[in-house]
């Protein structure tokens, strides 16, 4: 942003060239705000629409001169005051999910403390609790909280949040090293508020990324910005991390997040359904929640199905609904998906060996195969790239990547392929 800033200066002075007139300068230009440029777009803010007409007339040179300072020509993107919260909502990475608040979060015994630490770090970044550290399994609200965290930082305190899922990061790392933009990727980092990493178990193996996250993390901390991590397991169980980062994760707050207890289970169920504008009898809800019991996400997804499966039906959703297709919902939520079985179908359908499938082997028969599998992993099984990678043979984790992306890409083209997989799917 300071950089940002300066070179703002400078569009002003190349500006000032053609436009001599003091008044008319500061009258239209002086209060435009550069706020940040992306994707060839710079965002620039003026005061309300209507200065926009009044600056209209000077567009052109305005453009002349951003590229005579930048170097690349530029659109623009005017914002105003009221719309910038939308612009704001992130600073870069991901974008936060507008359903991720606090607001939205049920707090229960499971996540007391999580839930009041997670309010403190928003109202007061960088000071109370830094870093702040959630674990907990899958489903429990690590994404829901940390994204909750940006969003009420953001309102209440306009602050420049991060919030990057930890694979997102690695990637960003390896491509500024690729593209020799280390210094830019870098700059990012330091001119923040708040980073959000999410799934900090990922860069579990990377010593590049983790001496790369360890520099961002002390110089963000040295500067008092606030830091949030979420990871499947406490810190010192992350046993293949350096151990001076793990021991950085352990300076502020650490906390879990607890399967949610039955009545935390059945207020969650209630705020859903409050937030699809629904209401479902006691009896129902209870049934429900009793029945399903460590994951907020399959809690969730049953309540949506059934919703779904009234809707279809007609029908009021009644306990008798819930009762007759609740256990086909769980027994389909619970099917669990591995990477064997996954390679064992597909070496299945297209009549290879697994050994092929999990071998270098280049034959087109063999290599489309290992794709789809390699597809088909990173779809349906909630494992990360480098686990993936290491059940096709010891790859690395690239492979698996430049292979999704590549069928994912020829899926959209291809029906035939498309089927195949689908086929391949429902077998599972
Ligand atoms: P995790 O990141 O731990 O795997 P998520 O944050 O993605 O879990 O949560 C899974 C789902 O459960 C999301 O839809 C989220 O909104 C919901 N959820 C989790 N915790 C809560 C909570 N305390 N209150 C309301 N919804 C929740
Ligand atoms: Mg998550």
């Amino acid at each position: 942003m300071d950089n940002l800033w300066k070179s703002w200066d400078l569009v002003l002075t190349n500006l000032k060239d053609s436009i001599q007139n003091d008044r008319t300068f500061d009258t239209w230009i002086k209060p435009i705000k550069p706020v940040k440029i992306e994707d060839n777009f710079i965002y620039l803010e003026i005061p309300n629409p209507l200065f926009y007409k009044g600056i209209s007339i000077f567009i052109e040179n305005l453009k002349m001169a951003i590229f005579k300072t930048i170097g690349t020509p530029l659109e623009i993107k005017w914002i105003y005051p009221e719309s910038k919260n939308n612009t704001k909502s992130f600073y870069f990475g991901e974008k936060l999910n507008p359903a991720n608040t606090f607001d939205t979060f049920v707090r229960g015994q499971c996540n007391q403390l999580a839930h009041a630490a997670g309010i403190a770090i928003a109202q007061s970044p960088g000071i109370a609790y830094n870093p702040f550290f959630v674990y907990g399994g899958v489903g429990l609200g690590k994404t829901h909280l940390i994204q909750a965290i940006g969003s009420l930082a953001i309102k209440t305190n306009n602050c420049k949040v991060a919030y990057i899922p930890c694979e997102i990061f690695v990637n960003l790392f390896i491509q500024s090293i690729q593209t020799k933009t280390m210094t830019t990727f870098r700059n990012n980092f330091r001119s923040l508020d708040i980073l959000l990493i999410d799934d900090i178990h990922f860069i579990a193996g990377k010593e590049g990324t983790q001496e790369e996250f360890f520099n961002t993390f002390n110089s963000l901390y040295g500067q008092k910005k606030q830091i949030v991590l979420t990871s499947d397991r406490p810190p010192k169980e992350l046993f293949s991390l350096e151990k001076r980062l793990v021991s950085r994760f352990e300076w502020g707050l650490v906390v879990d997040l607890q399967p949610p207890e039955f009545e935390t289970r059945v207020a969650i169920l209630r705020k859903k359904c409050e937030l699809k504008h629904i209401s479902l009898d006691d009896n129902v809800i209870f049934y429900i929640a009793e029945n399903i019991k460590d994951n907020i996400r399959l809690l969730e997804g049953a309540l949506n199905k059934l919703i779904a499966i009234s809707t279809l039906l007609n029908k009021k959703l009644d306990i008798n609904i819930v009762k007759e297709y609740l256990k086909e919902i769980l027994s389909s939520q619970n099917k669990i998906i591995t990477i064997e079985k996954i390679q064992e179908k597909v070496a299945q359908y297209f009549n290879i060996s697994i050994h092929d499938l999990k071998s270098s082997r280049r034959l087109k028969n063999i290599v489309i195969p290992r794709q789809i599998a390699m597809y088909i992993s990173r779809e349906k099984t909630n494992t990360s790239l480098t686990f993936i990678a290491e059940e096709f043979g010891g790859k690395d984790h690239t492979t698996i990547l430049y292979a999704y992306n590549k069928l994912k890409k020829q899926l959209e083209q291809d029906s035939y392929l498309k089927t195949s997989v689908e086929k391949i799917i429902n077998s599972l």
